[in-house]
């Protein structure tokens, strides 16, 4: 685990090299700066991901409901990196996180659809 500040990791991705890619776990939440709850963001075309997990730390109730949530928002931001979009499907880990209820709710796996879309993604030739 690397502690780096956001300036850099912007540097890094700006950079035209292969690059791995990056997804951040902010423990503070970005529910202030927005004026809904929001899990996670991601920059695809830089390779960066930034989860915000204060939401699902403070209101799970036990760790293994944590770690369900928190794969579910890794896969969801991991999809999206590789330019996957929101799913209408329910059941797809790529359904629109829009709260905590949403979450639990959503799989935590691509339904077919986006499986499709993201093993034959050739837009990620960079990687
Ligand atoms: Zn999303
Ligand atoms: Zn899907």
């Amino acid at each position: 685990m690397f502690i780096v500040d956001p300036e850099t990791l912007i540097k890094v991705a700006r950079l035209d090299i292969p690059k791995p890619l990056i997804i951040v776990i902010n423990k503070r939440g970005f529910s202030k700066l927005a004026k809904k709850e929001i899990y996670g963001i991601a920059r695809p075309e830089f390779g960066i991901a930034v989860i915000f997990i204060k939401s699902i730390l403070e209101c799970s109730r036990s760790v293994s409901q944590f770690l369900l949530r928190f794969a579910k928002l890794i896969m969801h931001e991991l999809g999206h990196l590789f330019f996957l979009s929101h799913c209408d499907n329910i059941a797809c880990v790529m359904h629109h996180h829009s709260s905590i209820e949403n979450i639990d709710l959503s799989g935590h796996e691509f339904c077919d659809k986006c499986k499709v879309i993201f093993s034959t993604s050739s837009k990620y030739s960079w990687y």
